[in-house]
């Protein structure tokens, strides 16, 4: 049986791994547009900080694809998909059948509308390839704007401030972080990356990038200008479901798949950020991983294996501030309990529904996301204790684990 998996991101290397050693009679074909081995995404921040080197970006060196069979296509874009004759077409115009295909093309950054967003010094964050052009760039401008205060716009301001630059990060939102954080959470937050050097602008958007040739400035819709040689645009991500529109697959915002990771055509699954589950695509690494111990095990015939729902959870990488958001943080239904403590740039908030706890912020104090992730994932009914809850002192591990919970005095 030969596998043919498109994308070697976190999720198609993750299947091709597990592929590889569930079933070892099976040729696994793992192909990328990109020159790298797989790298890791969240890195690129520290590439972008100078904090790696682009040799020390690779998980596995080339050695791990041969010892497990793995044959990897690098610089092999896959241009077409013909499901009925269950092929593939590649850049350089070779074809090759499969058994089963797996789409992990991932996704792309998103640049919204802005005129002036093709100027060059405009770039954004996904690849290997954009994390050197910008630390590159960094090291000739003085002022950059990072457009987007979401995670991962503030993740490359922060790894920007290594090299000297003056930043500001422009949010249209009324605060930072408007899916992880609540309005007191951003603003401790934004006070916290203030006393680090970094400027804000929320609340107002850019309306266009100017420059002669090259940036210089970028708009405010209130007519400020701000100047900038760089500005890094961080505004989202859309799927790359081209390949899979071309083939007549069901696409949403994402190529659509059941709980088998099995997308709308026979044989081809879908895993990572390119794939919609139930209308859902989080864009995050324990999603991607999920869904390709799904597919991998569907593909291998293990049909009993289903894809549940994961809880998002997502953490900000900006070193010495360690802000973990999770599940359902801003309820906006009733029915639901919150318990929030803030203390000297200290944010924790849980929220309950019934009892248990759905949804949490931790900013600033990395110890107890262990220990409230166990509380999630185990459904404890924390109700007796909801008031305790962050009270220093309290033991929420031995909660989590079940053991004796000593009540704080008070
Ligand atoms: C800077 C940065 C930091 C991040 N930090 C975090 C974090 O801390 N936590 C977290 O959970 N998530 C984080 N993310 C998001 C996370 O990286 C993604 O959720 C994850 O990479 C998705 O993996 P994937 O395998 O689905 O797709 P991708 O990683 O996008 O990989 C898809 C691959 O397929 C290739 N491809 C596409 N089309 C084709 C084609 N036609 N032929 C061949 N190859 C193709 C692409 O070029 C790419 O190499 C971060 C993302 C970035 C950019």
């Amino acid at each position: 049986m030969r596998v043919i998996i498109v994308g070697n991101g976190v999720a198609g290397t993750t299947a091709a791994r597990l592929i590889a050693e569930r079933d070892q009679g099976v040729e696994v074909v793992l192909c990328s547009d990109e020159p790298y081995l797989y790298y890791p995404r969240p890195r690129l921040i520290d590439l972008v900080g100078c904090q790696v080197s682009p040799e020390q970006m690779p998980q596995f060196p080339p050695e791990w694809y041969a010892q497990r069979g793995i044959t990897l296509r690098l610089n092999c874009r896959v241009e077409a998909v013909y499901p009925e004759a269950r092929r593939v077409l590649f850049q350089n115009g070779e074809e090759m059948t499969y058994d089963r295909l797996m789409l992990a093309t991932g996704a792309r950054a998103w640049v919204p509308p802005i005129s002036g967003a093709d100027l060059p010094g405009v770039y954004t964050l996904r690849t290997l390839a954009d994390g050197l052009a910008l630390c590159q760039a960094a090291h000739q401008a003085k002022h950059a704007v990072v457009l987007g205060g979401g995670l991962l716009g503030l993740d490359a301001s922060s790894a920007l401030l290594a090299h000297g630059l003056e930043i500001t990060v422009v949010e249209v939102m009324p605060r930072l972080l408007p899916r992880q954080l609540d309005a007191e959470g951003a603003a401790v937050l934004q006070a916290r990356l203030e006393a680090r050097g970094l400027r804000f602008v929320i609340g107002e958007g850019c309306v266009a990038i100017e420059g002669d040739g090259r940036v210089r400035q970028i708009v405010l819709q209130s007519g400020r200008v701000l100047p900038a040689e760089m500005v890094v645009i961080s505004a989202g991500v859309r799927a790359n479901t081209a390949l899979a529109q071309a083939a007549g697959l069901a696409c949403g915002r994402g190529v659509v798949v059941d709980d088998r990771m099995q997308t709308s055509a026979p044989d081809i699954y879908a895993a990572g950020d390119v794939a919609e589950f139930r209308g859902v695509m989080w864009g995050i690494i324990p999603a991607a991983l999920a869904q390709a111990r799904v597919a991998a095990a569907q593909i291998v015939g293990e049909s009993e294996v289903r894809y549940e729902e994961i809880v998002p959870s997502t953490t900000l990488k900006v070193s010495g501030i360690d802000l973990t958001s999770i599940g359902e943080v801003n309820p906006e239904r009733p029915g639901f309990e919150e318990v929030c403590f803030s203390q000297d740039g200290v944010y924790k908030k849980a929220v309950l529904r019934e009892g248990r706890i759905v949804g949490a912020i931790i900013l600033g104090d990395r110890a107890e996301v262990r220990a409230i992730n166990q509380l999630i994932a185990k459904g404890v009914d924390v109700s007796p204790y909801a008031e305790d809850l962050f009270r220093p002192g309290f033991d929420l591990m031995a909660l989590a684990q079940g053991s004796a919970v000593l009540r704080p005095r008070v």
